[in-house]
């Protein structure tokens, strides 16, 4: 939805769409086909729909541009963000844009109650984020609030605040439980120069205060980058940051995500999302998002039933099922334990739909937010990159249909095969590059096992720009 709309105009078209209540029953039968549309979208290797942030991220959050994912890098608190005049359309295009995408499933409706939604914009204000999240139909939703490439930004103003406060009452969105604002790229916990921590912590901080105004009671961020320090000093220093942080505010929960990356990145096993909650003194105030994309890269099998059980006992065992509070929902272009982080549409990448039947039938899950964080972005009639919201609307629906579903019925056999063949180009691509990559890996570290006693083969994270 265009930045520059007035949240009156948007709410009153959205609402005419939705019953009183703001939600509906689930849509019948299988969503519709966007395989044209996704077949459009050609993304570069290292474009990750928001989830960027491995090792390299922190380094280059400062460099992104803004036109590397419009969704979300608006400036909540700022009335009009600058590209709002480009984004004028025609009245016809308004219109359709208004019209919600889908209407919210009533969770009572479906056999367990899952809360599934999207990364939505909270851009020209974070009002903005429930009207987007009812536009595509979304029982929970994620959102930044603040600009992603700032470390100072204006608080979020009285309006803003009074319209989250009353448009969540009105579409009744228990933002305490549903929403999951996600951190800022630029922090890392774990710095370990004076100056730069100190950075991090106030805007650290100050997402936390934002949510807490909001009434936002769960907060998702990456642990951090040890940047070649030792990792037991790089996660005291985290869980450091996180008991500070925790005594200057009283309700909202630190949500540490599962990253995909190695090497320097934090977060990328269980057993490090482990280390952090052991020092961490208020064990009520932190939690753990699983990414499925993230988990799966990093080596943590969901496909079959076995491999999903298995992960998560893995899970419970080594962090503790107490401390699962959330989930992105992203499918994997890269294969299995290839550490590399790219999302793929629900069902069309190396994860499948397979895996995501096994999260949507997990009676533990239930009441958490799931949310998506898949890539929306086509190519438009005149070449240019769109937005199409519809890919997140229809993903919701597809998901919500697969509770309950028999995996040996036609159905499913017809979705599965259907999403695997729109994602084949895009796997077989990634496949390729993985499979390149490791076997120059293997000839450097035979050239390194030639040269024993010399210096070890430089670790690879720094080749995973993505
Ligand atoms: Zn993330
Ligand atoms: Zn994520």
């Amino acid at each position: 939805m265009p930045p520059h709309q007035s949240s009156r105009v948007k709410k009153a078209i959205v609402d005419k769409a939705t019953t009183a209540a703001g939600i509906a029953a689930p849509a019948k039968g299988t969503p519709k086909s966007k395989s044209s549309k996704r077949q459009a979208v050609e993304e570069p290797i290292d474009d990750d729909i928001d989830e960027p942030v491995a090792a390299e991220e922190v380094k280059s959050a400062k460099k992104r541009k803004a036109t590397e994912n419009p969704e979300h890098v608006g400036e909540p608190g700022t009335e009009e963000p600058k590209s709002g005049k480009k984004r004028k359309t025609t009245t016809k295009a308004k219109a359709e844009d208004l019209m919600a995408l889908a209407k919210r499933t009533i969770i009572n409706t479906l056999k367990k109650s899952m809360y599934i939604g999207a990364h939505v914009s909270a851009a020209g204000g974070v009002q903005n984020s429930i009207n987007n999240a009812v536009h595509i139909g979304a029982n929970s939703f994620a959102l930044f609030l603040k600009s992603q490439r700032k470390w100072v930004n204006p608080p979020i103003t009285p309006e803003a605040l009074d319209g989250f406060h009353s448009l969540s009452k009105e579409h009744k969105f228990e933002v305490h439980k549903h929403c999951l604002p996600h951190g800022s790229y630029l922090v890392n916990l774990a710095q370990a120069e004076k100056e730069k921590a100190d950075q991090a912590y106030t805007s650290f901080l100050d997402d936390l205060q934002r949510c807490e105004s909001l009434g936002v009671k769960l907060y998702n961020f990456h642990p951090g980058n040890t940047n070649g320090d030792a990792r037991a000093d790089a996660i005291g220093r985290i869980a450091k940051q996180l008991n500070k942080a925790h005594k200057a505010t009283s309700t909202v929960i630190t949500v540490l995500e599962n990253m995909a990356g190695q090497g320097n990145v934090i977060g990328c096993s269980f057993e490090d999302l482990r280390d952090i909650i052991e020092l961490v003194e208020d064990k009520s105030r932190v939690g753990v998002c699983i990414d499925t994309c993230h988990a799966f890269a990093a080596g943590y099998d969901l496909r079959s039933p076995e491999a999903f059980e298995e992960t998560m006992t893995k899970f419970n065992n080594i962090v503790g099922a107490s401390y699962l509070k959330a989930f992105h929902l992203n499918d994997s272009k890269a294969p299995f334990d290839s550490h590399r982080d790219l999302h793929a549409n629900i069902g069309t990448g190396f994860l499948g739909l397979r895996a995501f039947h096994n999260v949507m039938n997990h009676a533990e899950f239930q009441g958490m937010p799931m949310v998506l964080e898949t890539p929306i972005d086509r190519k438009g009639p005149d070449g240019k990159t769109v937005e199409d919201k519809q890919i997140w609307a229809d993903e919701i629906k597809l998901l919500e249909s697969l509770i309950g579903m028999d995996t040996d019925s036609d159905e499913f056999k017809a979705l599965d095969k259907r999403l695997q063949a729109e994602g084949a180009s895009e796997r077989a691509k990634i496949q390729d590059q993985v499979d390149r990559k490791s076997a120059k890996d293997a000839k450097k570290g035979g050239l390194a096992a030639k040269r024993r006693g010399k210096k070890k083969a430089k670790a690879s994270d720094d080749e995973d720009s993505d």
